[in-house]
């Protein structure tokens, strides 16, 4: 996908300076804010005005293997690898502390970098806060084992940090995506090289500020900024990085896992969805109208569970595609940063035309009850109107295609065996939810779901005290919960001989 510095020329960033010069930013590697070599910088938009409100350096591969080196060095040896669990959960803790100082501003800056209303922001930020709190108290439970093997020896299996870990993340929770990065690895005894997106660099990149105060030796964790090919895949093919955590679209992690394996990397991938939210008759009627235009329409659709196939029961269906409708066009769609605003502009241009082009597919796959198009009311910014689609066969590409936009399509179903299949045609397997009154219905119908997670009569709340990932095609590895610092860690086997002689022949 041609990224925004790409499709706008290099004068509009002059243009838009003359309005107010755009803040200049630095990125950081080995405890210190720098520039690229090449000192290039691209812009970063508001998608709100379409301005350009920053610069952020432009990275490449030279860069990302002084970020390496300093992470690799720091590993190695300095004073990270021997710090306590104490030591490093301490720091996660001030992290937290400084991040909810901070979240103000943080917000404000989320908000006009990635278009997401100023509430969500505010939600993101303190879910940050509370990731690093989490991780930080489970720094020091990480636990090995005493193996009974039948010797007189002690068998152990010790838990030990994978080592450099490369993590590149998406543009949707800009500052949330690396804090569920960041704190495992760091509470693991890791060190980082974090890309984030080229879209949404800013609030990272504040963030980083915080990492010298907070007690972190210099090289632990470094924020290279900068596009897919140029960072990114040099990052993957680094002999150096031990492991790469990845979010984003299907295509780039699968293309992670081929260059992963030349050097065998492990890898842990969060991909994409197109999550059914089952609504049967018996489900609570206002309750799941609301559920349903949150699953999909919460952060503009820009979520990897996204409830973007709405399945219902046939008995209720007509009702519910008229109450859902009419509920939608009600959506407050403005500014991101007035606190009335539930749905923002899109995140950029790039994202604006791929959803345009999904809803003019739609069009012609169904029948429109909402939206469908931009929002007339706004002459500037990526607004679209959250769209719902209708008799939306399975088999359809906005039914079978992410879209990560406010699409939502509605297919009707007659019996709990035929929701389920419709549920699990897909290739992917991140979320689910199902909707309805009788408890043993919906375990029965939880326990069908190929889903990493399955929620029942709601959908989209995520605590970092739980695991989160997919089944099938939306990736492997697990975020969150005692689940995610597992993905930094090795297990090391140690067995001590507790007989004068060795085991085995002479
Ligand atoms: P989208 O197309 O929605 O922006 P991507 O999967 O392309 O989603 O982007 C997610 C992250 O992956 C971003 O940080 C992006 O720069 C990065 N990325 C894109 N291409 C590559 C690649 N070939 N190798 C590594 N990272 C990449
Ligand atoms: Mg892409």
């Amino acid at each position: 996908m041609a990224s925004q510095s790409k499709t706008k020329p290099a004068k509009e960033v002059k243009a838009a300076k003359a309005v107010g010069a755009p803040r200049k930013f630095k990125m950081y590697i080995n405890g210190e804010f720098v520039e690229g070599h090449r000192r290039a910088f691209f812009p970063v938009y508001d998608p709100s005005t379409e301005q350009v409100i920053a610069e952020v350096p432009d990275a490449d591969e030279q860069d990302v293997n002084r970020a390496v080196a300093a992470a690799r060095a720091a590993f190695d040896s300095g004073p990270w690898p021997q710090t306590t669990a104490q030591d490093r959960g301490r720091i996660l803790f001030r992290l937290a502390e400084r991040v909810r100082k901070e979240a103000a501003s943080l917000a404000n800056l989320e908000c006009r970098n990635s278009g997401k209303p100023i509430t969500e922001a505010e939600y993101d930020i303190a879910d940050v806060a509370t990731c690093f709190e989490y991780y930080g108290g489970m720094a020091t439970k990480v636990l090995g084992q005493v193996n009974p093997v039948p010797d007189n020896a002690l068998s152990l299996s010790l838990r030990e940090p994978i080592g450099v870990a490369a993590q590149i993340i998406p543009w949707n929770f800009p500052l949330l995506m690396a804090a569920w990065k960041l704190a495992p690895a760091i509470a693991a005894g890791c060190t980082c090289v974090l890309k984030p997106a080229e879209q949404t660099p800013l609030t990272v990149l504040e963030f980083a500020s915080y990492l010298t105060d907070a007690g972190l030796p210099p090289g632990v964790v470094n924020i290279v900024t900068g596009f897919g090919e140029t960072v990114g895949a040099p990052l993957v093919r680094h002999p150096d990085v031990d492991k790469v955590a990845f979010t984003g679209s299907g295509e780039v992690g699968k293309a992670i896992v081929k260059a992963a394996a030349d050097t065998l990397k492990r890898v842990t991938l969060e991909l994409g969805g197109k999550s059914p939210n089952i609504f049967f008759a018996d489900a609570d009627f206002e309750a799941a109208i609301d559920g349903a235009l949150f699953g999909v329409f919460v952060n503009q659709g820009e979520v990897c569970s996204a409830g973007s196939r709405i399945l219902v029961e046939k008995k209720i269906y007509p009702k519910f595609v008229e109450a859902m409708s009419a509920k939608a066009k009600t959506i407050r769609l403005g500014p991101p940063l007035e606190r009335e605003t539930k749905m923002g502009p899109l995140v950029s241009k790039d994202q604006f035309d791929r959803v345009r082009a999904y809803q003019e597919i739609g069009k012609k796959e169904a029948k429109t009850a909402a939206g469908g198009g931009r929002l007339a009311s706004q002459s500037k910014g990526y607004y679209v109107e959250p769209t719902i689609f209708y008799d939306v066969d399975n088999s359809a590409r906005i039914a079978r295609e992410e879209i990560f936009g406010p699409v939502a399509t509605v297919i009707p179903f007659d019996s709990e065996a035929n929701a389920i299949k419709i549920a699990n045609d897909t290739q992917f397997g991140l979320a689910a939810a199902v909707w309805s009154r009788d408890i043993f219905k919906a375990f029965r119908v939880v326990k069908a779901l190929r889903a990493g997670i399955v929620w029942v009569n709601h959908m989209q709340p995520t605590y970092v005290e739980a695991p989160w990932g997919g089944y099938k095609q939306s990736g492997f590895g697990r975020e969150l919960g005692p689940n995610g610092i597992d993905e930094y860690l090795e297990t090391k086997q140690v067995h001590i001989n507790l007989n004068e002689q060795p085991i085995g022949w002479y």
